[in-house]
């Protein structure tokens, strides 16, 4: 148990300070009590003063202890010897104290003289002291440490009530399926009876899927604000321990908790967690044992209890193709709730939601913000919006503008503006026609989309410049010439290169990358290539996380494949070079203008594009 290494030693160093402490308080003790001895004679001049406010005769009646009190306030306390058979009590009768008050007279058991008190006094008492202390500040640290100090396999479920999450339908823009789904749930949470008279059972759990930062857990917590029922919200990774056995305690107690509340909601974020195929496939392979005994007793708890009592689970995960099919058997996870990538619609609602928060200028435009940002999630957009709002205040505005906003897409898209960056005259110039390249390619293909900017300000991200290229809607489907098109268009920038210079540099790395990715993604999954027809020739593994392929196709047939994405490449940098050498005039104004000017719009570039044509025609 190594856990515990830590309380132990601070244990031990409470105690050796505890120890210390008690001694010193004993030698002290006597000190502070001990009373100056006086002679009898002395405690009569005293009473008879009026300094005397109080005297104790022990149980021999030989001493006393009495204490004084001068005009000033000042206290003392003194001791004397005092005959046993003198009559204190009515000898102080006769006397009274300055104030007026008469004198204390007890027979109390002096301190020192029995065992029990001084017991009490000098040890007990402090010890007390010390512990309550002490567990104070254990109860601290345990705080600090995550409530684990002590405490082992409770779960860190927390509990959330309606308004604490605080969230609604309201908040989560777009995803309309996914709201309707939802929204069954929320209905049964509400009267269960509806469904129970029918017979229907809820199911027991739903799955949000989806890439990250599309609003899954903000969709879970707008289920319990809407449902208003107790949200436990744990994380998948908080079910795996450091201890074997302590993921399936957490687990066991999770659900403890929430039968006890119920109707209740279970969110398990980022359920892959513990929720990966325990063969391996999709996951790290090997054993973990941990993690299989949390999945485990998920499993049996979600058998275990009463669907009908209103415990509802919800788990979200961005890979859905590595969870146990255990899992995803009906009467566990059998819903499974698609949370994509939101469309133009959808992202001009995500827009409109998280500018609520800040003044917007009256005429920004939020549909061109939302085409400009075709693939992003909600998560980057509320960043966008955020971008854009910080942008307005360094520059003393409290009104956010179209440019605040334009300039955060490209923050978000393409980083930061690089100040300081030193890029040479002829560098500067290479870029420029790199960049027009893309544009006039892209420009001169009728299928392809029109590009809204074109810039040579390099950026954080290391782009020394890039061409925004926006489709104008949102199209689910990529025809065979949309995606040669667009292949040409990312070589665009190196024929450019090669046109004007005869040469090229490494500027192209991305578009490279970018190009053979769909050129290959052509071939081996959209059946796009006249050899392969229709032939699967790999699969995607991590769907929401960049889509990781892996060819299932013999080596041969790889070969092949290599062959023809070659192809099509070489064949789209042909043709690139090819519009290029057509236009090179145009090509020559457009990158004259753009390192004159190291930012144009579409519609600047558009309009020297025709300005050339006409007086030609
Ligand atoms: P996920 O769990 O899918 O990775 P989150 O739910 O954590 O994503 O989303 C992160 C943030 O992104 C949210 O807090 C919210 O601000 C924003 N967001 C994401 N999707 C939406 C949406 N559909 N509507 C409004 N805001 C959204
Ligand atoms: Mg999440
Ligand atoms: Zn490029």
């Amino acid at each position: 148990m190594h856990q515990t290494k830590g309380p132990q030693k601070s244990f031990v160093i409470f105690l050796a300070f505890g120890l210390l402490f008690l001694m010193m308080f004993n030698a002290l003790l006597p000190r502070l009590s001990a009373a100056q001895e006086v002679p009898y004679s002395e405690f009569l001049r005293m009473v008879k003063d009026g300094e005397v406010v109080e005297v104790q005769q022990n149980v021999d009646g030989n001493e006393i202890s009495f204490l004084t009190k001068d005009e000033n306030g000042k206290v003392g306390y003194y001791s004397a010897g005092v005959l046993t058979e003198t009559d204190l009590s009515s000898l102080l009768q006769q006397y009274q104290t300055k104030s007026g008050e008469p004198i204390i007279f007890g027979r109390e058991l002096p301190t020192e003289n029995n065992p029990l008190t001084s017991f009490l006094f000098s040890w007990l008492l402090p010890s007390l002291m010390l512990f309550g202390f002490g567990f104070l500040l254990m109860r601290m640290m345990q705080k600090k440490m995550g409530g684990n100090a002590l405490s082992f396999g409770k779960s860190n479920a927390k509990v959330y009530v309606q308004a604490q999450t605080g969230k609604t339908f309201a908040d989560v823009a777009g995803q309309d399926e996914a709201k309707e789904a939802l929204a069954e749930i929320v209905d049964f949470l509400h009267s269960p009876d509806k469904y129970r008279s029918v017979g229907a059972t809820m199911p027991k759990g739903a799955l949000l899927v989806g890439p990250p930062g599309t609003g899954k857990t903000l969709l879970a917590k707008a289920v319990a604000g809407e449902a208003g029922v107790p949200f436990f919200s744990i994380a998948g990774s908080e079910f795996v321990e450091m201890f074997v056995g302590m993921g399936a305690a957490r687990v066991r107690d999770l659900f403890k908790q929430a039968s006890e509340k119920a109707p209740c909601i279970v969110f398990i974020d980022e359920i892959d967690t513990i929720g990966k195929s325990r063969d391996g496939v999709g996951g790290m392979g090997g054993g973990n044992d941990e993690r299989e005994q949390s999945l485990n007793q998920l499993l049996t708890e979600m058998d275990g209890f009463d669907g009908s009592k209103g415990v509802i689970i919800l788990a979200a995960t961005n890979r859905p193709e590595t969870l146990d099919k255990a899992l995803l058997r009906p009467g566990r996870f059998d819903r499974r709730i698609p949370v994509e990538l939101p469309d133009l619609q959808g992202r001009e609602a995500i827009l409109k939601v998280h500018s609520k928060k800040i003044m917007l200028d009256e005429n920004v435009d939020l549909t061109a913000i939302a085409r400009a940002t075709s693939g992003t999630s909600g998560a980057e957009l509320a960043n966008i919006v955020n971008e854009a709002a910080l942008r307005a205040v360094k520059c003393n505005r409290r009104i956010v503008n179209q440019t605040d906003l334009e300039e955060a897409v490209e923050v978000i898209i393409a980083g930061y503006q690089r100040k300081g960056k030193v890029i040479s005259p002829k560098e500067k110039r290479i870029v420029a026609y790199h960049e027009i390249g893309h544009a006039l390619v892209a420009a001169m293909q009728t299928d392809s989309a029109p590009v809204t900017k074109i810039t040579i300000i390099p950026r954080t991200s290391g782009a020394l410049g890039y061409t925004m290229q926006v489709p104008e809607t949102d199209t689910n489907l990529l025809s065979k010439e949309e995606a040669l098109n667009k292949i040409a268009t990312y070589t665009g920038g190196r024929a450019a290169e090669e046109l004007v210079f005869g040469t090229f540099t490494s500027g192209a790395s991305n578009d490279i990358e970018q190009a053979t990715r769909l050129a290959r993604s052509m071939v081996t999954r959209l059946g796009m290539s006249s050899e392969f027809d229709m032939m699967a020739l790999e699969t995607v593994t991590n769907q929401y996380l960049g889509g990781d392929a892996s060819l299932t196709c013999s080596a041969d047939t790889a070969a092949r494949i290599d062959a023809e994405v070659l192809s099509i490449i070489k064949q789209a940098h042909e043709k690139a070079y090819n519009i290029l050498k057509e236009n090179e005039d145009k090509l020559h104004i457009l990158a004259t203008f753009l390192l004159e000017r190291e930012t144009i719009t579409g519609d600047e570039f558009m309009q020297l594009l025709h300005q050339k044509n006409e007086p030609q025609q």
